[in-house]
């Protein structure tokens, strides 16, 4: 029986999105994002965490950045929210941080409980705390303060009818934390100076806390509000105040990560980016993702499908790619077949990490090369004799011819089987270009010869001249010989190069290059 949507009771969830960071939201936000049919999201909250929303719900930004036209009115909103639930669907209203703090989430949820509307409150790790833990601050210390407050900058303090006490707040509280308060910054200070705060007390400013994008400058009650105007602070930020801030100078790790504030450009395809990023990252890199190849099954499996009838023929298969072997077992699987068909012929794989995903298949492979490039897999199997050996390779549609010819040329009967396709993919361009030009970009990675020309061709380059000129002081780090051919082929230089050819030893160099 199918459920009428008019019988459905929507239901609106207010969830914090915590401060920046994505891995930063509750388990209990990330699950709701995971079932929900519309989303009504901030300016503070990372758009990353959409990731998580399922492809058939409706995306409703709500803005709402200071001093900016705001995209819709908090009226608005709060209708917008009432609406959507009574039309039988399930709303995630995801704010900054935590909803109930500064958020006016208490004004959405007043909407919905007037309106009848069922609702839940999930909270978030607000920026305050965000902040000064990405600083390096610990809020609260047994030996410097035992007490914190929070409270709004927003509020010209010196208007009649603030709702902020400064005379008490100033000495009441050992630690303050302050959101929205840049524009006010020289107001706010005066006023805590003028209460009695002593003018030597040690306040940080931090923007954009717990990204990449994170920046803190430390000074007192009397210089911050000059040094936030030399350093060109903007919103969004948190002013901190209280002796605790001097602990920064031991405790800072956020920022002293070895890569912090490098933009570095992954090139890897969507599906393998990840282990690049996540190494980046974890040494503090701000990634920019470009996506430059992107794969594809293959027109037609007739070729393949063939092959799968005969594989006991074979002597040897080789793996040359991760999507090599996803894509032979996705077609073996299909035909209703499982690895038991690889029983007759020994399996090779290029590297270490095509070796550790055919173990996930159920096969280990039996030759993994000394050195893990094409070539170094053709002289592991010459070394073994493959004359007259029957070899099959099922790879991208296009590759390079090295592996096969070699293999032929010393005798073997060697079958190519297309079994997926790499395309580059379109429209990124000018977001690239401009990222280069404007001087962004730190360092740009390859991690094969087809990243590099399919980065090149992305950049849609009228010249090499134009190439050079973009690339002028952008590092480029490459994952093996073979790719930094193909680099310096294109006119450019390698800067990094790691001894061995595998994702984590690139991220070490990486790493190297930057603390060395
Ligand atoms: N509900 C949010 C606060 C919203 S008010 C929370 O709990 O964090 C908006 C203010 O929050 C900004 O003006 C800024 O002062 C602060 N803020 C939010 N995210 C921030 C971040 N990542 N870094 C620094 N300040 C941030």
């Amino acid at each position: 029986m199918s459920e009428k949507n008019s019988n459905k009771v929507g239901k609106v969830y207010l969830v914090g999105a915590g401060p920046g960071d994505p891995g930063l939201i509750t388990v209990r936000g990330k699950s709701l994002l995971e079932r929900a049919e519309v989303v009504v999201y901030d300016y503070l909250a990372s758009p990353k965490l959409l990731k998580h929303v399922p492809k058939e719900a409706e995306l409703i930004y709500a803005g709402k950045k200071g001093g900016v036209k705001h995209t819709h009115t908090q009226e608005e909103i709060n209708q917008m929210l009432v609406d959507w639930a009574a039309s039988g669907k399930t709303v995630i209203r995801l704010k900054g941080g935590d909803p109930f703090i500064f958020g006016r989430g208490g004004e959405e949820v007043e909407t919905l409980a007037e309106s009848g509307v069922p609702f839940e409150v999930v909270p978030g790790v607000t920026s305050a705390t965000a902040a000064a833990t990405y600083a390096g601050i610990p809020i609260t210390h047994r030996e410097h303060t035992a007490s914190v407050a929070f409270l709004t900058g927003h509020e010209d303090p010196t208007k009649p009818g603030s709702n902020i006490d400064w005379a008490k707040l100033a000495t009441g509280a050992g630690t303050l934390v302050v959101y929205m308060g840049i524009k006010n910054l020289p107001i706010i200070v005066k006023n805590l100076v003028d209460n009695g705060r002593d003018p030597k007390t040690p306040v940080a400013v931090v923007r954009w806390a717990s990204t990449p994008e994170q920046r803190s400058v430390v000074g007192t009650l009397e210089t911050i509000a000059d040094i936030v105007r030399e350093n060109e602070i903007k919103p969004p930020a948190l002013i901190i105040v209280g002796e605790v801030v001097t602990l920064r100078d031991k405790i800072d790790w956020f920022e002293k990560r070895p890569l912090f504030g490098k933009r570095i450009v992954v090139t890897r395809t969507r599906e393998q980016a990840s282990e690049l990023m996540a190494g980046l990252d974890e040494n503090g890199a701000n990634c920019l993702e470009y996506a430059t190849i992107k794969i594809e099954p293959v027109d037609s499996y007739d070729e393949l499908d063939e092959e799968l009838e005969r594989l006991h023929e074979y002597h040897w298969i080789l793996f040359t790619s991760l999507h090599g072997v996803k894509y032979f077992f996705d077609r073996l699987h299909k035909k209703g077949l499982d690895a038991r068909s690889l029983n007759g012929p020994s399996v090779a794989a290029v590297g270490r990490a095509t070796a550790d995903l055919l173990l996930t298949y159920g096969i280990r492979a039996d030759l993994l090369p000394a050195v893990f490039t094409g070539e170094g897999l053709a002289e592991s199997l010459l070394d073994q004799g493959v004359e007259g050996r029957n070899i099959l390779i099922p790879r991208a549609e296009k590759a390079r011819e090295i592996l096969p010819e070699t293999l032929r040329g010393a005798g073997a009967q060697v079958t190519v089987t297309p079994v997926y396709k790499n395309v580059a993919p379109q429209g990124k361009q000018q977001e690239l270009r401009d990222d280069l030009a404007s001087g962004k970009v730190n360092m740009v990675t390859f991690t094969s010869s087809s990243t590099v020309r399919n980065f090149l061709a992305m950049l849609g380059a009228e010249s090499s001249d134009d190439v050079k000129l973009l690339m002028k002081d952008v590092v480029i780090a490459a994952i093996g010989p073979i790719t930094a051919k193909t680099v310096t082929d294109n006119g450019l230089q390698v800067d990094i190069q790691p001894e061995n050819y595998t994702i984590p030893d690139l991220v070490q160099s990486i790493v190297s290059y930057y603390t060395k």
